[in-house]
């Protein structure tokens, strides 16, 4: 945790900004090569999750594949060193330009979503005189019991094919040259902590990998995305998120052909505790029943808790113990720019510097230069 040669240096950046702990994060990616080596199975990285060049090196250093879902990430993962067969590339609308770029990598596989798709795909690549490694991404209908804008799997959303549609689909497959069905895909929701949802999805994809066998589509691989959630209530006492039995939870569950390689695609579980706002409080404002701490750091740093309502812990680092209440709200000119409402926190002045923990994974990369701020800078360990 952060202790007082820390502080020194943090408190030496300009606020505000992201720090990446980069003892945690190796711990973190060591803990997920353990427990998915137990298997063989292979661990892409979601990108989305957080791109800050310090982070991602030490993730390519562990040798996992990317999990991309435009086509900028799959240049930027390929330019990071991540070898063109570990890169999958996913996302309800790839454009013509992104198709053509992923293809010139000579990507892992292609992740597809719907038939316009694939056919577009395929066109693309008869032009550049290849075959085109594809997955479709099937909507399992599972339920992954997490908010609603991070539902991926359930049958009304836009992700996925579904398997009303398997017909159809696996007709036009068929009939394609320059597309070759590898894989299946899944994705069903992130920030899940009921294990049992992994069991459900693995004993859907049971049925839908055996309706494939049957209709004589031979299955490299199958990828189950990623979703695995981390505890944002107890960031200290839970800096890992719980590979083991995630990983197990697939493994006593679903059903692999000999040589079929099962992937994941994991995004917050691998940053997300690494990463910790860090801001300062600009001003302490008295209203009429709430105190107001007012920090340099707002919903366009940090944007999960304005867009789901989203914990995250707060710690001012430098004060003393008497404790208040406090709603901690960002400068920005918007009323939902509030970290938290009503918490308790050692009394604080203008200049403490304050860390919104368990911020690494869709924090910096969701930042924005709404109201003309400047974007939002990260610094791992090494770098402060
Ligand atoms: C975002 C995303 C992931 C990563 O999800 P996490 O919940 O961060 O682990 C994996 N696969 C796909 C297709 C995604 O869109």
């Amino acid at each position: 945790m952060i202790n007082r040669e820390l502080l020194s240096k943090l408190t030496s950046k300009a606020t505000p900004y992201y720090f990446y702990d980069t003892e945690l994060l190796r711990k973190t990616i060591q803990e997920i090569k353990t427990e998915s080596n137990k298997y063989g199975y292979q661990v892409h990285y979601a990108l989305k999750a957080n791109t800050h060049d310090g982070v991602v090196k030490e993730i390519v250093a562990a040798g996992f594949g990317a999990d991309c879902v435009s086509g900028n990430e799959v240049s930027y993962a390929h330019s990071m060193g991540i070898p063109s067969e570990r890169i999958a590339f996913a996302g309800v609308g790839k454009t013509d330009h992104e198709i053509l770029t992923a293809l010139r990598v000579g990507i892992f596989s292609f992740n597809c979503e719907s038939i316009p798709e694939i056919e577009v795909i395929n066109d693309l690549a008869a032009q550049e005189g290849v075959v085109a490694p594809i997955a479709i991404r099937i909507n399992p209908d599972v339920d992954p019991k997490t908010h609603e804008y991070i539902t991926t799997g359930l049958k009304d959303n836009k992700f996925g094919i579904n398997h009303w549609d398997f017909d159809v689909v696996a007709e036009r497959l068929k009939s394609l040259d320059n597309i070759e069905l590898t894989g299946i895909h899944f994705h069903v929701g992130s920030q899940i902590m009921d294990m049992t949802v992994f069991e459900q999805l693995s004993l859907k994809i049971n049925k839908i990998a055996a309706w494939f066998k049957e209709n004589d589509f031979h299955l490299h691989h199958i990828n189950v995305g990623g979703g695995l959630g981390i505890n944002y209530e107890a960031p200290v006492e839970a800096p890992v998120a719980d590979f083991k039995g995630y990983f197990k939870a697939f493994h006593d569950h679903i059903h692999l052909e000999e040589g079929q390689e099962l992937h994941f695609e994991l995004g917050r579980s691998v940053v997300a505790q690494c990463g910790h706002l860090i801001s300062k409080v600009l001003y302490v404002k008295q209203g009429l029943e709430t105190q107001f701490m007012i920090l340099d750091a707002g919903m366009t740093e940090l944007i999960r808790p304005a867009l789901y309502g989203a914990h995250h812990d707060i710690s001012v680092l430098t004060s003393d113990l008497s404790r208040e209440k406090y709603d901690v709200v960002g400068p920005v000119c918007e009323s939902s720019d509030v970290f938290a409402k009503g918490v308790m926190l050692p009394k604080s002045k203008r200049g403490d510097i304050v860390a919104i923990h368990s911020s690494g994974a869709y924090g910096q990369t969701m930042a924005s230069s709404y109201n003309m701020r400047d974007l939002v800078k990260g610094y791992t360990t090494e770098e402060l």
